[in-house]
């Protein structure tokens, strides 16, 4: 089935609805296929649905505890388990697109020194973005595409907030 299916499915997976801004619904309708066929627990007849069968990761937002306090995200910069903003790398006033390349969860402690121009937590959240996005690349697989994208990230991610 993986084979069928084709990287190209996981990459997509990853890229754009994982780590990307499109929901089930886009994402499925991008694929030509039905909501519950990429998504569901229980397809009818004892099926798997694609993301069963792929073992794929599940959304933040699939997986986080219903129970108010437990299980919280931890901030990418200190660790702090509280509440987080999703801080802009580039900032929204600027055109910085709420893209999981130009985002990082962080506390609000960090986000004001973020945003207050402190040097140590900048840097810090640069080298965070940078190896976080670059490991959510799938980089095996060499494309001008794909390359041309990667370097656009990392460009966002080093040239900004110097
Ligand atoms: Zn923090």
């Amino acid at each position: 089935m993986e084979k069928e299916l084709g990287l190209d499915f996981i990459d997509d997976y990853n890229r754009n609805y994982l780590h990307g801004d499109l929901g089930q619904k886009r994402f499925a309708a991008k694929w030509g296929v039905s909501k519950n066929l990429i998504f569901a627990n229980n397809l009818r007849g004892n099926r798997r649905s694609w993301f069963q069968m792929l073992n794929l990761p599940k959304k933040d937002s699939q997986l986080r505890s219903t129970v108010p306090g437990r299980d919280l995200p931890a901030c990418e910069c200190c660790g702090e388990e509280i509440p987080l903003d999703k801080a802009h790398w580039k900032e929204h006033e600027k055109g910085g697109p709420y893209k999981s390349y130009n985002l990082i969860n962080l506390c609000p402690n960090c986000h004001r020194k973020l945003d207050r121009g402190d040097s140590e937590i900048t840097h810090k959240c640069r080298k965070i973005l940078l190896f976080r996005e670059i490991n959510n690349f799938n980089t095996k697989d060499y494309t001008e595409e794909k390359a041309e994208t990667l370097l656009s990230i990392c460009e966002n991610i080093i040239l900004e907030r110097r």
